[in-house]
């Protein structure tokens, strides 16, 4: 029985039937009834997301594996089966993400609702004084195709935990999960405040017409533009959650063994290099680049075996576009001994091999876009200031990745680069430690959520000063006369 046919919540909701403004109009109406606000309600809700992920784990990983192509451990890195070390080496854990997100909001909540004191000051003695979180109203989120479990829950959970009611646009790429969501978020939570619209370009256009009091956007950045276009409109607070191409800067002083597996986990581990925090491009040191590809070579075929392309743990290229996307890039390598190697391709199975370019021009297409996939570019720099150099001439990207020994290096680096994140000698692990906020910089985005950063998202801090009646001071009134002044 779900929640909604206990409570008589959202008994007449249809998701076949898409009207936006109607949509928005019933959330609104029952934000401003309260019943987001109360504490309970989004205790029973996050519970709901919960037992929906655990209860249906199954179908979930299904979804994921239609819609990615992906191997099982990839879709579900099973909670409690298996250790917390081998969950950490697993590259997608959408289902975990969730549960550990959900959980840390059902412990939270509480801490997280109640209003911060703050110190006052003398002028406005006697008085309290605190910061109220409260919700924004009814918020959109839309999501992005290559997690699309946890990239479509994980904010909505946030929206929840902060007391909004909230409409999930799922990615029209990912339709196994887009349509799975549809159908069980009404059978699992609470209709007259979260909803699900499927849909493609018209759907999310007719979306983002509606007034919104948040949007949350993961995606490319040329849509963030069209989305804070049309928030701008309202004067609609934004995240926007988009990718970039991030660099991995490494030094003559790293383990290049282990330097070596942890950059190809954080590129073809993660969804064949389709994910916003996959390594984009390497910047390595003149006197460690051929060894540094040498150990790249070996991992791979420690990885995925002589033939990646038989490997169940390499992900495939989500579609046609994207595969010819990538096959045009590296076609744009005029030189074929630029690839050092991989380079196979077939496009029947939507297949590109992990491939190494060495030393591509800096003007290549490759170098100008987020490869988005399983092409990696090594390129060769004198020294770690020329890396910075590089990389500080372009926009900022959403996490930077430095592979150093030395201590001077790690400082210069954090102190002389912007970028969402930084990582040092690792890549993608602090996405999932959600103590830290998670998010873009420029043109990789702004805001940023896990964790209670996610909470934070979804809120409006309010001022609260309080007085009493008490502590009159005439000289706060006119007439401003001399002997006040003095005062
Ligand atoms: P996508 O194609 O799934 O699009 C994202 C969303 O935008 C979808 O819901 C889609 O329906 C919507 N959309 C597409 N065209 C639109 C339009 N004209 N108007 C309104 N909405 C529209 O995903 P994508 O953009 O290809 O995703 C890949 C990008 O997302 C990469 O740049 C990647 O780095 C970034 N990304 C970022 C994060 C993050 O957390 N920062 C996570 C995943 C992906």
């Amino acid at each position: 029985v779900s929640v909604q046919q206990l409570d008589g919540f959202g008994m007449d909701y249809n998701p076949e039937s898409m009207d936006a403004a109607r949509i928005v109009r019933e959330l609104r109406n029952t934000f401003r009834s309260g019943l987001t606000r109360s504490v309970e309600w989004r205790l029973m809700q996050l519970r709901s997301i919960l037992k929906l992920t655990q209860e249906r784990e199954g179908d979930i990983k299904e979804a994921l594996a239609k819609d990615g192509d992906k191997c099982s451990f990839e879709a579900f890195a099973g909670e409690g089966r298996r250790s917390i070390l081998t969950l950490l080496l697993f590259r997608s854990m959408q289902i975990f993400v969730i549960i550990s997100s959900c959980k840390l909001a059902l412990k939270e909540l509480k801490k997280w609702t109640a209003p911060q004191k703050v110190s006052t000051t003398l002028a406005t003695y006697p008085s309290t004084g605190a910061i109220i979180s409260e919700p924004l109203g009814v918020a959109l989120v839309i999501s992005a195709w290559n997690y699309p479990f946890s990239l479509s829950l994980e904010p909505v959970i946030g929206a929840i935990a902060a007391g909004n009611a909230v409409v999930l646009k799922p990615s029209e790429l990912a339709p196994a999960t887009s349509s799975l969501l549809a159908e069980l978020i009404p059978l699992y939570l609470d209709t007259s405040a979260i909803r699900v619209v499927e849909g493609g370009v018209p759907e999310t256009t007719a979306l983002l017409e509606q007034r919104w009091d948040k949007i949350f956007y993961t995606g490319n950045p040329r849509i963030a533009r069209i989305v804070m276009t049309a928030a701008a409109k309202h004067l609609t607070p934004v995240t926007l959650e988009l990718g970039g191409k991030c660099p991995v800067i490494i030094d003559a002083t790293a383990d290049l063994n282990v330097a070596a597996k942890r950059i190809a986990s954080g590129k073809w581990g993660l969804h064949g290099g389709q994910a916003c925090i996959a390594a984009d491009y390497i910047l390595a040191e003149n006197s460690i680049a051929s060894s540094l590809i040498d150990k790249l070579k070996v991992t791979i075929q420690e990885f995925y075996g002589k033939d990646p392309s038989k490997s169940s743990d390499l992900s495939r290229i989500v579609n046609t576009r994207h595969f010819c996307r990538l096959t045009e890039l590296l076609d744009d390598i005029k030189t074929s001994d630029k690839i050092v190697h991989g380079g196979e391709r077939d496009e029947k199975r939507l297949y590109i091999a992990p491939t190494i370019l060495h030393d591509v021009s800096i003007d290549s297409p490759i170098m100008a876009e987020e490869i988005f996939g399983p092409l990696l570019p090594v390129l060769t720099v004198d020294s770690i200031d020329e890396a910075l150099e590089l990389v500080n001439s372009r926009p900022k990207p959403l996490a930077l990745y430095l592979f150093t020994n030395k201590k001077d290096v790690k400082e210069k680096v954090i102190a002389e680069t912007s970028s969402g994140g930084i990582l040092i000698n690792d890549c993608f692990l602090h996405f999932t430690n959600s103590n830290l906020p998670f998010g873009g910089v420029g043109e990789s985005g702004m805001g940023a959520y896990h964790g209670k950063f996610s909470f934070d998202t979804f809120t409006h801090k309010k001022a609260l000063l309080s007085r009493s009646f008490g502590g009159e001071n005439a000289a706060r009134y006119p007439p401003y006369t001399a002997s006040k002044e003095k005062l």
